[in-house]
């Protein structure tokens, strides 16, 4: 399942090492290295999955636990009552950088709305 090119694949083997925050069977949550905000954590899927375009409906299970681990993290981090963020980059437009989804949970400070 492992995909040595891949960044993330490699910080889910342990190869590449990471702040983890949560870690299951099949979901991994570290915290960015160049973060945008007080809190900013990737929430991934250990599967090797390259972008959003990818998913299927066998993906639904992880894709729903990606999205209550973020739940779960928010209210750790105490961003619950103000508000938080999560996005997913999909391809050029949205500026993906890595191919491996993942999810940006993003908060402790305000966000403007239309993004950038
Ligand atoms: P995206 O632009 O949605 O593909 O986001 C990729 C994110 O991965 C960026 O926010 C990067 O700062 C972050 N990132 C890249 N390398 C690492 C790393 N080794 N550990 C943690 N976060 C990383
Ligand atoms: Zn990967």
């Amino acid at each position: 399942m492992g995909n040595s090119d891949c960044l993330f694949c490699r910080i889910a083997s342990g190869d590449i090492k990471s702040t983890l925050v949560y870690e299951s069977d099949d979901i991994l949550a570290f915290r960015d290295i160049n973060p945008q905000a007080p809190t900013h954590i990737l929430i991934i899927p250990r599967e090797h999955i390259p972008t959003t375009n990818d998913l299927e409906e066998k993906h639904a299970a992880i894709v729903g636990k990606m999205v209550l681990v973020a739940r779960n993290l928010a209210e750790k981090e105490g961003l619950a009552d103000d508000g938080y963020r999560l996005v997913f980059n999909c391809n050029q437009n949205a500026g993906q950088a890595v191919f491996h989804i993942h999810l940006h949970l993003l908060g402790g400070r305000r966000f403007s709305w239309p993004p950038g």
